[in-house]
């Protein structure tokens, strides 16, 4: 009798073993790791927690999906960089092309978790999900928002409706588009918002719920190609503001780098002191991107500024951070102005 208790129990088992997908989780550090001082303590240190205990804080996620931890980094996302950018995009992509992996959750520190979703949504190729998550609170906070996000994305990772959507962001219980998500308070927990539209669904209890069916996101038309690369273009960023100098300028063109966004104003309006520098940047080879500060709405063609006139290429809907990487990754394959707008015109 207790044998054929213990082959039926085996048996159960594995049935439900079989029938969950297996989500692969790779932990590169962040708030949602991090360790304060006191539960009521605002200061902390990111990235401490190894990612075996954030999920033995979340046993719930074993009923949702056969789950692997992986440690990739443990740092605080403000440390983030273009190597582990390559190596985290290797990774996934080697697991979204094996069928150990039906899909991928990375646990991340929210400052720049934007930006790695987005060089992720443009570096990785698959109809399987694949989605990042953090906290706004440290691990050991009364009120910890990370493991109720950790267990939402890995809701949202294991459910079908989640292919084909490209890299996805779960935070607070919205699901953001990886083009769009951006973090707009500095504190609060729901902290996260698509700067130009709406997050594209919800989690509500154990279900991920979109607002419309799957459709061809911009990212999915672009495919950079990074499993050759050990590393990437210098492309720097210069913030516009009332009084800006054009020196500020000249030292990224002294030190070599290849792409120069401009983060200006309104709809990426350029000072004139800065107007004349960003000409020298183009006569020597450097591309030039306009953007804006504001962070909704589009940085559009020939507006103000003669794009055509200037060979600058114009953002449209990404902000200066994700023009950053797109005119990194364009970079590695042309240095044609004209066709890295082509580029940035799939995000309008
Ligand atoms: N500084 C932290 C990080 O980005 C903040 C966070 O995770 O919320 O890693």
């Amino acid at each position: 009798m207790r044998r054929l208790m213990l082959f039926v129990t085996l048996f159960l088992f594995l049935v439900s073993y079989a029938q969950k997908p297996n989500v692969y989780i790779l932990a590169t550090g962040g708030t949602i790791a991090g360790v304060g001082e006191s539960s009521v303590n605002t200061s902390y240190k990111a990235g401490e927690v190894a990612i075996s205990s954030l999920l033995d804080a979340v046993p719930q996620v074993k009923d949702v999906a056969n789950v692997v931890g992986e440690q990739v980094v443990r740092i605080g996302s403000q440390d983030m960089d273009d190597s582990t950018w390559l190596l985290l995009s290797k990774r996934i992509n080697e697991l979204l092309n094996s069928d150990e992996a039906d899909a991928v959750v990375v646990t991340h520190g929210t400052d720049t978790m934007e930006e790695t979703a987005f060089f992720l949504s443009l570096t990785t190729r698959s109809n399987k999900p694949v989605v990042l998550v953090g906290a706004m609170r440290p691990s050991t906070a009364l009120s910890a928002d990370g493991p109720l996000n950790l267990y939402n994305a890995v809701v949202t990772a294991a459910s079908p409706d989640s292919r084909d959507r490209g890299v996805l962001v779960v935070m607070n219980g919205s699901i953001y588009a990886a083009s769009d998500v951006i973090k707009m308070h500095t504190t609060h927990v729901d902290a996260f918002r698509s700067a130009n539209g709406a997050a594209v669904g919800y989690v509500n209890n154990d279900k991920a719920v979109y607002s419309y069916p799957a459709v061809e996101t911009a990212a999915s038309l672009l495919f950079f190609d990074v499993s050759k690369l050990t590393s990437l273009p210098a492309v720097g960023i210069i913030y516009g503001h009332a009084g800006v100098r054009g020196n500020v300028v000249q030292s990224m063109i002294d030190n070599g780098y290849k792409g120069i966004v401009y983060a200006g104003v309104g709809n990426g309006n350029i000072h004139r002191d800065i107007f004349p520098v960003l000409e020298e940047a183009r006569r020597e080879g450097i591309i030039v991107v306009r953007s804006s500060r504001v962070p909704s709405g589009p940085t559009m063609l020939d507006n103000e500024v003669d794009d055509a006139h200037y060979r600058f290429v114009a953002s449209q809907l990404l902000t200066p951070q994700k023009s950053r990487i797109l005119l990194q990754l364009a970079l590695t394959k042309t240095d044609d102005w004209i066709r890295i707008q082509d580029y940035f015109n799939i995000f309008r």
